[in-house]
């Protein structure tokens, strides 16, 4: 036998293994795409992307854009971030923490995300998920090997019942990520839930990464928490954070990271190894413009009307729904009107009334768990949602269901 032959005995063939990486498998396919890269018909009312048609994205930021590109700002500039963006982005944060050790500059949310679950994670390692889910947190656990744990939502509030939680913690367990206000279904994470949360990562040594990314836009009275403000949570947290909803720049590709500074070293060395950084002149743009306090740039209110009239069109339609306490979405039942899957009931709706919706089954480990469901965006213009609640009150809320 050959030294070469020696070496390589017992190893699969290399011609038949596959091209991909095997955790690419474990990443979700995307419940919408197909029926977006087919193309909408012309006049659709689109309320399945969550790409923000409200607010308009703010004058003074676009102005700002240009201006630094004029004043030529094109080259790499720290790769975590300009300084005076994570000034403006800690100041806009509870809790006051350091732009200098505890604030990243990241490209989205999205990298922010990978980033958190790519730092503290290893293969084999659990993550716990509250399931339904925004998709891409299945994607984010599945770049780093490890397992999603679900925990699923009580549908009446959309709540977590504290003793599933608890049982869905181990000695596994590395993460747990948490979404609040969420995508899909609007829930925001009351203080017991927080508390548990921070009680469970410390007997299991887990750190929280936080989806804060619809932070500004909470309706009810009981508010929000970060989970920064939490005891326990300080240096056991990643809070991920982003403009694209917020002030409606979704291709601008802006986020952020929090988190307490011996995390942020490691977040920082993900980051660097990943995109190296955003775009330095959007950086600029964000800073200079000056929009990140809510005294000067909060939609809240101007949302909170939306998810009002959303609410209200759906129930009118036939839909059954728990009223979302914060984010931009409802997750809303579909059995009164219909026994067909959601995927195929969004090309009925469509076809009937030129509304699209996104099917439920993207939110949920086993898409079959989201046949009953369809999420409805309202980061909508008032006359986009008006248009949607007279095309639905036009359709029988009965038909199609057999009696
Ligand atoms: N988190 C949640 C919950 C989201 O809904 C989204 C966008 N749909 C993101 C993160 C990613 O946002 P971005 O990368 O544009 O900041």
């Amino acid at each position: 036998m050959t030294a070469t032959a020696h070496r390589d005995a017992g190893r699969p063939d290399p011609a038949a293994r596959p091209v991909g990486a095997g955790r690419v498998d474990a990443m979700p396919g995307g419940g919408l795409a197909a029926l977006l890269l087919e193309g909408l018909p012309p006049g659709t009312v689109d309320l399945a992307v969550g790409t923000p048609a409200y607010p308009d994205t703010p004058p003074g930021l676009v102005e700002a854009a240009v201006a630094a590109l004029r004043r030529g700002v094109h080259q790499y500039q720290d790769p975590a971030g300009l300084l005076a963006l994570r000034e403006r982005i800690a100041a806009a944060l509870p809790g006051a923490p350091d732009p200098v050790g505890e604030i990243t500059v990241t490209v989205g949310g999205s990298e922010g995300l990978a980033v958190a679950l790519l730092s503290l994670v290893d293969p084999g390692d659990e993550v716990v998920v509250f399931e339904p889910f925004y998709e891409n947190f299945l994607s984010a656990v599945a770049l780093t090997g490890a397992r999603p744990r679900p925990v699923r939502l009580r549908e009446s509030d959309w709540g977590v019942d504290p003793e599933e939680l608890a049982a869905a913690f181990g000695p596994r367990t590395r993460a747990v990520i948490v979404n609040s206000p969420a995508n899909p279904t609007g829930a925001v994470l009351d203080r017991a839930t927080l508390d548990l949360l921070a009680e469970l990562c410390g007997r299991w040594n887990a750190t929280v990464v936080s989806d804060e990314v619809y932070a500004g836009y909470v309706y009810e009275s009981a508010g929000y928490r970060s989970v920064a403000e939490v005891e326990g949570l300080a240096d056991r947290s990643v809070v991920v954070g982003s403009l694209s909803k917020s002030h409606s720049v979704s291709g601008w590709r802006l986020g952020f990271l929090r988190a307490a500074p011996a995390l942020t070293a490691l977040l920082r060395k993900v980051h660097v190894a990943t995109t190296g950084g955003a775009a330095a002149a959007l950086q600029h743009a964000a800073a200079d413009a000056d929009l990140l306090l809510p005294d000067r740039w909060d939609h809240a209110a101007g949302m909170r009307e939306r998810r009002d009239r959303t609410v209200a069109l759906l129930r009118d339609a036939g839909f059954a729904l728990t009223r979302p306490a914060g984010g931009c979405y409802v997750l809303a039942r579909i059995d009164g009107l219909t026994d067909e899957p959601s995927p195929r009931f969004v090309r009925t709706l469509l076809a009937e009334t030129g509304v699209l919706v996104a099917p439920g089954t993207s939110f949920f480990l086993d898409p079959a768990d989201g046949e009953r469901y369809v999420r409805v965006a309202f980061n909508r213009p008032l006359h986009t949602l008006d248009t949607a609640a007279e095309r639905l009150r036009a359709r029988s809320p009965q038909k199609g269901v057999t009696q």
